[in-house]
């Protein structure tokens, strides 16, 4: 079996060439390795090979995996760069407010301002992006596209955290044209989003997009960040393979 370094070469080598593909620079899109049900010993051999953001779903899960890693590792520990890339209730805002760099899954105002009013101040204010739900799939979290532009201005008012960009989780589409078909919809609400500001928008620079099974396809529609996880780390056990 490949260990977590060698899968790790393997999904950064596809990154390269579907960016070469894409006529976009190489090391224009950054690695999450999305590290859910997976312990601290997995996030520990993927950053000893060099990889540093972390996507988790489970905001327990999470908290209790960085605070293992701190102990094993408390040097590479501080390197580390999590992101909560799971549904956020409003009774876990202050777990997200307090643990992590970035949350992706921003579609309610009401989140963003717990979030905010939440965010310690001896922290960096907390990244994140707009969450759409570009399909309207089974999974139903994300705001509608027509609706992403309004949230993303409210959001860019608050204090406490920066607005980086949008991220979407597509249903599975067959083939490389379907998947890029809709990849490129949410590229579209991207764009149009950056193009209102400047004003709240002066890092909105991140496309959230891309997993194991479709980050060619995001790459060619203008990800600027895939969120890898079986890919790196190996199939998950079934019930946990949906977020
Ligand atoms: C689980 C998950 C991923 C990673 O999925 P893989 O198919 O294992 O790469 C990416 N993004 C989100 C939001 C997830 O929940």
């Amino acid at each position: 079996m490949a260990t977590i370094a060698e899968q790790l070469a393997q999904v950064r080598a596809r990154i390269d060439k579907a960016c070469g593909r894409a006529d976009r620079a190489p090391g224009c899109v950054a690695l999450m390795a999305v590290s859910k049900t997976f312990g601290a010993q997995a996030v520990l051999a993927a950053a000893q090979a060099g990889q540093r953001s972390f996507g988790e779903n489970y905001l327990q899960e999470a908290v209790d995996k960085m605070a293992a890693v701190q102990t094993l590792a408390p040097a590479l520990a501080g390197q580390l760069v999590w992101h909560c890339i799971g549904p956020i209730q409003s009774n876990k805002t202050r777990l997200v407010a307090e643990h992590f760099s970035w949350a992706h899954t921003i579609d309610r105002l009401k989140i963003a301002q717990r979030l905010s009013d939440q965010r310690p101040q001896d922290m960096l204010p907390l990244n994140v992006c707009i969450q759409v739900n570009v399909d309207g799939g089974a999974n139903k979290s994300g705001v509608p596209p027509e609706q992403a532009l309004e949230l993303a201005r409210a959001v860019a008012q608050l204090p406490r955290l920066v607005l980086r960009g949008v991220m979407a989780i597509p249903e599975p589409a067959p083939d490389f044209a379907a998947q890029l078909a809709v990849h490129q919809r949410v590229r579209a609400v991207f764009d149009a989003i950056a193009a209102s500001g400047p004003q709240g928008l002066e890092h909105f620079d991140t496309l959230s997009l891309g997993m194991t099974g479709d980050l060619e396809a995001a790459i060619a529609a203008g990800s600027t960040l895939v969120r890898v996880g079986s890919g790196i780390f190996g199939a998950r056990p079934p019930q946990a393979a949906a977020t």
